[in-house]
């Protein structure tokens, strides 16, 4: 027997789902991090994989085993650490449906369900954050459930670079890949996925400029970005994207994209917002103007996997123009021909990724919409607002410690009055707790604290134990 028949799967199954269904209810007992000596996890196993088959039922035991003291909890209620990834309970039953079904919706007719169900969620997550109509299937543009928020750069930038050559008449990018006048518009607070991109696409570290602040902020100076555009015109260099992001991993500091896009579109560049992490919270009507002036933009990314309950990974994109990403990317060997494809009826997710192969996100996606509805997922957004709200007022009045930026959605960026040395000691004190998990970041060159809620379960008295810890109370 090459597999598990159904039966065994069923009774294995339940089983299995026990075990997260019990690890999920006790996690909170847990420390968010346990201390881990590098190699300790990889000693446990043997240099060779055994020969023999052994029964699943024994697995379990020896997960507990080798995980139980050996893990950072991204899924505890005190994990404030970074940008907190929501895996709910809900999306997992979505992706024990998809990874069940097993498709692989490269092209339309490998999982017409795959594809057509991807483009109903995203148009109906379009309209749910605001974003114009000209980003739906319906409108011409698209979604695309990509693996993360890099990818979703990556792409942007290339279908930039193809646009771009494209445009000027001469051999297309595709044929020739880069000249090395690309350059990239990005400020120092953009996420670093960015650099990866411009790496990756053969445009090396010179093809990324840094846009200057806007005095007093952390956020892209548009009267820079236009000194900057009209200079490296001149200087014969080529303005391929540009990039404002809306919530910094920093800080969470918002780029002005409508002013930025007007600037960088008379240039031709291709204008990608990345709101990987705060893009989210445009679902309720008070965040709405987080997407002010996207529709000015070219892309928009935003993760379902960091603040939407969706299990990693679900980083979502939309484009205005449809056929923008397969312009740049497509290519059809003869065994991928197809009589659905050459109607141009359909849509092939694989001309809008970098990878052939993709499995049925969407679906995780389905069960989060249909399990919490919108008004859930604003609840769960707006909880997390208000903590950081809370936690911030609580820094403004206590004499040792200092916001070291404005609060912004649940991000809280904090420091100790007494330098950075103290604030990193108050950071590994309340690491070594346990009972919560926070990064850190520089501003200005000095060490500060971030608290970034967003976890599942995370409570007022969670709140009040961070609190305890960071105050000394
Ligand atoms: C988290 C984050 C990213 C990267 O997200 P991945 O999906 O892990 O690639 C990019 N940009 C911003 C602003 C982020 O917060």
């Amino acid at each position: 027997m090459p597999d598990l028949t159904p039966e065994e799967f069923r009774r294995l199954g339940h089983r299995y789902v026990d075990w997260v269904a019990d690890h999920r209810a006790g996690i909170d007992d847990l420390p968010v991090r346990d201390d881990v000596v590098p190699g300790s996890v990889r000693s446990r196993f043997g240099p060779e994989a055994s020969d023999g088959a052994q029964p699943l039922d024994a697995l379990l035991p020896l997960v507990d085993d080798v995980v139980a003291s050996a893990d950072t909890r991204w899924q505890h209620p005190g994990f404030h650490a970074f940008f907190p990834a929501n895996a709910s309970l809900t999306s997992l039953l979505g992706e024990i449906l998809s990874t069940g079904l097993g498709a692989q919706g490269m092209l339309w007719s490998t999982s017409p369900a795959c594809t057509e169900v991807e483009q109903a969620v995203t148009d109906q997550l379009a309209r749910a954050l605001g974003l114009p109509e000209a980003f739906t299937h319906d409108g011409g543009g698209g979604g695309v459930i990509q693996d993360s928020a890099s990818s979703a750069a990556l792409v942007a930038l290339l279908a930039a670079l193809h646009r771009r050559s494209a445009a000027t008449g001469g051999p297309a990018w595709r044929e020739t890949g880069v000249t090395g006048t690309e350059r990239v518009y990005v400020t120092a607070e953009t996420h670093s996925s960015l650099a990866k991109s411009a790496r990756v696409a053969g445009l090396g570290e010179r093809g990324l400029r840094t846009v200057p602040f806007s005095p007093g902020t952390r956020t892209m100076d548009p009267a820079a970005l236009a000194d900057m555009l009209r200079a490296d015109t001149a200087d014969g260099l080529t303005p391929v994207l540009v990039c404002p992001t809306v919530g910094t991993t920093g800080t969470g500091a918002v780029d002005p994209v409508r002013d930025v896009a007007r600037v960088a579109r008379p240039h031709g560049a291709w204008v990608h917002v990345d709101a990987a992490w705060a893009g989210i919270a445009a679902l309720c009507p008070e965040h709405r103007h987080l997407v002010d002036g996207v529709g000015l933009a070219d892309s928009f990314c935003t993760n379902a996997h960091k603040w939407m309950l969706t299990a990693f990974d679900a980083s979502l994109m939309w484009v205005r123009d449809a056929r923008s990403l397969p312009a740049a990317l497509s290519i059809t060997p003869v065994f991928l021909r197809d009589k659905a494809s050459d109607s141009g009826a359909v849509v092939d997710y694989r001309d809008w990724q970098v990878p052939l192969g993709r499995r049925f996100r969407a679906l995780k996606l389905w069960a989060v919409l249909h399990g919490h509805g919108l008004d859930g997922l604003r609840e769960h957004v707006r909880g997390h607002v208000r903590m950081a709200a809370d936690l911030a007022e609580r820094v403004r009045t206590h004499p040792g410690l200092e916001l070291a930026a404005p609060p912004s959605l649940g991000l809280v960026c904090l420091r100790t009055t007494e330098g950075d040395d103290a604030t990193r000691v108050l950071l590994e004190h309340v690491n070594a707790s346990g009972r919560a998990l926070l990064s850190h970041t520089e501003i200005d060159g000095r060490y500060v604290i971030r608290v970034a809620f967003g976890s599942l379960g995370t409570t007022d008295r969670h709140v009040d134990e961070l609190w305890a810890l960071l105050s000394g109370s």
